[in-house]
């Protein structure tokens, strides 16, 4: 098989080699329940609090704050119903138009439920204006739900200057941190935050598994109702998963400082944009993650650059998607105020503590050449749109 040049860490990762060696004894050997008196169960239920210790470190909060999921789409919907479930009267949410799919399937069909949603836009960097996020809040508003770092740009929310707004008007924040866990440093301890999501399988873990943080001191109702996770996710714990889960989150605390994959996102960044004519890069360049470059190609179609990129292994993403044959641009791209054309031409890149020299090389060497190929076959001809 082709070696595969993997520039797609935002959308999963692969698996630390630490995390199976973690995880295959507990499958074979460990099959006890956490809950049950026995050694076996009573072994498992060490496990799990000790990756339950993991995870929490790397959000700095108390381990009685973390929930085991099965994703973050578990977290997040468990988060926003618990929210809702405080106060019945209350029926408007505040989130933004540049959501993870995750968020906006969940507050359109709350919509339909009876909820008003606030959809907060974006500028041409994806930043919010935290003017309009203070004057959204009404005595009515249940939540505010968004992204601290965007899964599509990089883009990172001040979710610290916004839980500051959120706690003097007093309403509930939940913060979807799926792409910023592990990434970046998080403190959530008397960060004003009331829920977090994660997810394993963006952290080298496996998939299947993801924590909730709710603050201590915040009232929780749970979605599955069960007894475990102090009866606050019912279901018989995914104890390999969450194992491995803990030893990701472990290594990642290790990982923090490093700037390796920041220096080859900016080699790379640096290189495309000298490389190829009409490159551009979306969303804003401060306040990114280290590891993700969004990227525009003037006259380019992304679908079809995947395609090649694919044909030489290179895996990356489009922020649009083609369902029955019809290719909608990337709502993140259109919610930053970009023509369908620019939305259309953009690749999402992200890099991750796996890739190596070697990947940039490759990266660097193989992208122009696809851009240039793609432009020659293009009807207009002309490789860079006018101005
Ligand atoms: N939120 C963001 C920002 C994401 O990037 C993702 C996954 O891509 C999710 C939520 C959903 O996470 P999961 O795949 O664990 O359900």
């Amino acid at each position: 098989m082709k070696s595969v040049t993997y520039l797609d860490n935002n959308a999963t990762t692969e698996l630390a080699p630490e995390v199976l060696e973690v995880m295959v004894p507990l499958l074979r050997d460990g099959y006890g329940n956490p809950s049950s008196v026995y050694a076996l169960g009573r072994q498992a239920a060490k496990v799990l609090e000790d990756a339950r210790a993991h995870v929490s470190a790397l959000a700095g909060c108390r381990g009685d704050e973390i929930i085991f999921t099965s994703c973050g789409t578990e977290s997040i919907n468990t988060a926003v119903q618990s929210a809702l479930a405080l106060d019945p009267d209350k029926k408007h949410i505040i989130t933004t138009a540049v959501e993870h799919s995750a968020t906006i399937k969940l507050c359109e069909y709350l919509a339909q439920r009876g909820y008003e949603i606030t959809w907060l836009p974006v500028d041409s960097a994806g930043l919010l204006s935290l003017d309009q996020l203070a004057a959204a809040i009404r005595t009515d508003t249940a939540l505010v739900t968004l992204l601290w770092a965007n899964n599509e740009t990089g883009v990172l929310f001040p979710v610290h200057e916004i839980a500051e707004i959120v706690r003097k008007k007093k309403t509930l924040l939940h913060v979807d941190a799926v792409q910023a866990f592990g990434k970046l440093p998080i403190s959530l301890a008397d960060s004003g935050i009331h829920f977090l999501s994660a997810s394993g399988h963006k952290i080298h873990a496996a998939k299947g598994v993801g924590a909730l943080y709710v603050n201590r001191r915040v009232k929780f109702t749970p979605l599955l109702r069960g007894s475990q996770e102090s009866g606050r996710r019912g279901g018989t714990q995914n104890l390999a998963s969450i194992a491995g889960f803990g030893k990701a989150a472990e290594l990642a605390a290790e990982h923090i400082g490093s700037r390796q994959v920041l220096d080859w996102r900016n080699a790379f960044e640096e290189h495309m944009l000298t490389a190829v004519p009409g490159c551009t890069v979306n969303g804003d360049r401060t306040h990114r993650l280290p590891n993700t470059s969004n990227l525009s190609f003037d006259g380019v179609e992304s679908e079809g650059a995947l395609i090649l990129l694919d044909e030489e292994g290179l895996c990356c993403s489009a922020g649009s998607a083609c369902t029955s044959g019809s290719i909608h641009p990337s709502h993140v791209l259109k919610a930053m105020g970009f023509s369908n054309e620019r939305a259309r031409a953009s690749l999402r890149f992200s890099f991750g503590r796996y890739n190596s020299q070697g990947d940039l090389a490759r990266a660097c060497e193989l992208i122009p050449a696809v851009v240039a190929k793609l432009r020659a076959l293009s009807p207009a001809g002309s490789p860079v749109m006018a101005a």
